[in-house]
């Protein structure tokens, strides 16, 4: 197995990744709370993960990947206060909380397959809902060791009884608390302290609720993913990953309870992905209403989705990254003229064909060093522009795209084009690139009278047979 370097949230370091079992890996990545689209910000993050997952499958690791799906327990404030974010979901389009949750996890792995993002198997992307009996078993055992007390909404845990609860995040404990006092509840012990589960309103009946020894309730956020991964993962509890906004409250707090519970270590490795922005510099969020779904951003505008991915790939996962349409049209024009490099390959041949070591050592090299995908796709460039032979470069990228995710074999069978207009094309994508429009035009011209329409359509070409 080739070296793999992550960095990783934990020790602040760049550590080489040694799995607990040989040859495999257990990936645990936090899911959509499924209570509306998820905007681009949150899918910059799952396809961050899926390149980790593919980078691991790449270097020949068998990857045991869960993500959950939160369908109860998130509330408004990720601390414990607030509406459920189902619930109120519900209220806002007049239907049950259940609808709610299999509508968008519907949209969600819709935009998934979009994005070319691997989705685990069914049983690998768990409810919540079902796995309340796994959760109250585990607050049982926090009870049973001395974590927990109750207060009139819910039973807490108490973080003072937890020694390095500050241990992902690197922060100050009286920093965290100060962070956490907006939330008010006079009666928790510690301001950190946070529900395991939540006691349903005594006048209210909640659409999702379930009996439990403490009374009908659902459970906290957090306590579904230390339950989740436990039950799915065993003691493979090697990369946990999400947004960085998860370090200093959720996954600090999946830790405590999951440590507590255990007595072992919870994950060895934790990833972070940056944001994506918006605005210059202001976090895409929900709760801002200044997000973008998949939908409004660039199937309504007729761009490629795969676009997006190939935005994200071009920045590192833990530098933020901005979204402007700009932004967007300059990186379809990235894609399209590496689907052009790619078309003008030629077709894939039935032959097995010798990928050339020297630019997968590179590329290895580049991927295994902390996901470095910027390095990966300029790589990628080197070797389209090297001596090597059409069809090994095909090889080549086309083994290269097994991490990308961007369907570039479908760029050179789209490809229907006589190889005359073809060149043609691609002379005039270079002239574009360099801003030569006489050039550019006089090749359009020549194109039209061998009988083919080319229209440029936000920085895309397209051409079709008259
Ligand atoms: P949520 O559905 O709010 O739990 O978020 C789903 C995932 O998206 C989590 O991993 C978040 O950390 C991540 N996330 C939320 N906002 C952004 C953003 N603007 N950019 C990147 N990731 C984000
Ligand atoms: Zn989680």
């Amino acid at each position: 197995m080739n070296k793999i370097i992550f960095y990783n949230t934990l020790s602040r370091k760049k550590e080489e990744f040694a799995p607990t079992k040989k040859g495999e890996v257990g990936l645990y990545t936090c899911g959509p709370t499924v209570y509306n689209f998820a905007h681009i910000g949150n899918l910059r993050a799952y396809i961050f993960e899926d390149i980790l997952r593919r980078v691991l499958e790449y270097n020949g690791y068998k990857v045991r990947h869960v993500m959950n799906i939160t369908d109860v327990g998130h509330l408004t404030g990720d601390r414990d206060m607030g509406e459920d974010k189902l619930e109120k979901g519900a209220k806002r389009e007049g239907k049950t909380a259940w609808e709610i949750a299999e509508f968008y996890t519907k949209a969600f792995l819709a935009d998934m397959r979009k994005l070319n993002i691997k989705a685990p198997s069914d049983k690998y992307m768990p409810r919540a809902t079902d796995y309340i009996a796994e959760q109250i078993e585990l607050v049982k055992i926090l009870e049973k060791k001395g974590f927990t007390y109750k207060i009139s909404d819910g039973i807490y845990y108490n973080t003072s009884k937890f020694k390095d609860y500050t241990k992902l995040n690197h922060k100050d404990l009286e920093t965290l608390k100060e962070g956490a006092r907006v939330e008010k509840n006079v009666e928790k012990k510690n301001a950190t302290d946070f529900a395991l589960w939540k006691f349903s309103p005594a006048n209210t009946k909640r659409q999702m609720e379930w009996d439990s020894p403490w009374g009908i309730g659902f459970p906290g956020w957090h306590i579904e993913c230390s339950a989740m991964s436990a039950a799915l993962l065993g003691n493979q509890l090697d990369i946990h990953c999400g947004g960085i906004d998860h370090i200093d409250v959720h996954h600090t707090n999946e830790i405590a309870q999951s440590e507590a519970a255990t007595g072992k270590p919870f994950f060895n490795y934790w990833m972070h992905g940056a944001f994506l922005n918006i605005e210059g510099g202001k976090k895409m969020a929900k709760s801002e209403e200044n997000f973008l779904t998949l939908e409004n951003a660039f199937l309504k505008k007729g761009i490629d989705p795969l676009v997006y991915r190939f935005a994200v790939l071009q920045t590192h996962y833990r530098k933020p990254m901005e979204y402007s349409e700009k932004i967007m049209l300059n990186a379809a024009k990235g894609f399209e003229h590496l689907k052009n490099q790619v078309r003008e390959l030629g077709k894939i041949k039935n032959e097995q064909l010798k990928i050339k070591d020297k630019y997968k050592g590179m590329f290895i090299k580049a991927i295994n060093d902390d996901l470095n995908m910027p390095r990966a796709l300029a790589v990628t460039q080197e070797m389209l522009k090297s001596d090597l032979s059409k069809p090994d470069k095909l090889a080549v990228i086309l083994d290269f795209d097994k991490v990308f995710g961007l369907n570039l074999s479908e760029a050179g069978k789209k490809s229907e084009l006589p190889k005359n207009i073809q060149e043609l094309v691609n002379k005039r994508y270079k002239a574009r690139e360099n801003k030569n429009w006489e050039e550019s035009d006089r090749l359009r011209e020549e194109i039209e009278k061998l009988g083919y329409i080319v229209e440029d359509i936000k920085n895309e070409t397209r051409i079709y047979k008259k």
